[in-house]
């Protein structure tokens, strides 16, 4: 295994869980970037597992700390403790702060912003 140091930080790239998004380019429009889950979910209950959300970028490029951002300056907010907005790291991995709000049906609508391309407003929302 070549190279584990250049890896430290960087999570196994899934997004199996409801509180993880991939993104990767759209393949019908060099424009837009896709997600693989429209609206993620984070429960408090979750504690070290999906009690933050994470992004990860599954672009084909070579990743880097622009990859992408998500901010969370739609109608509702953010669910997380401040900032509204996180970066990712050299790997195109980026994750929440803490769940601040209480659970409920509200999907929180967010930006995901990429250099190039247009925004892409998907949501999450909080569990009990
Ligand atoms: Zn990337």
């Amino acid at each position: 295994m070549a190279s584990t140091a250049r890896q430290a930080g960087r999570k196994p790239f899934r997004h199996t869980k409801e509180s993880q998004v991939g993104i990767e380019d759209d393949p019908s429009n060099p424009k837009k970037v896709r997600v693989s889950r429209d609206t993620f979910w984070v429960s408090k209950a979750d504690v070290g597992d999906g009690d933050i959300a994470e992004w990860f970028c599954n672009r084909k490029h070579q990743h880097s700390k622009t990859c992408f951002s998500v901010i969370f300056d739609k109608k509702y907010g953010s669910p997380f403790d401040a900032p509204v907005e996180f970066y990712c790291d050299d790997n195109g991995y980026a994750y929440s702060t803490a769940i601040n709000v209480d659970p409920g049906p509200t999907i929180y609508e967010y930006r995901i912003v990429a250099a190039g391309k247009d925004d892409l407003d998907p949501g999450g929302g909080v569990k009990g």
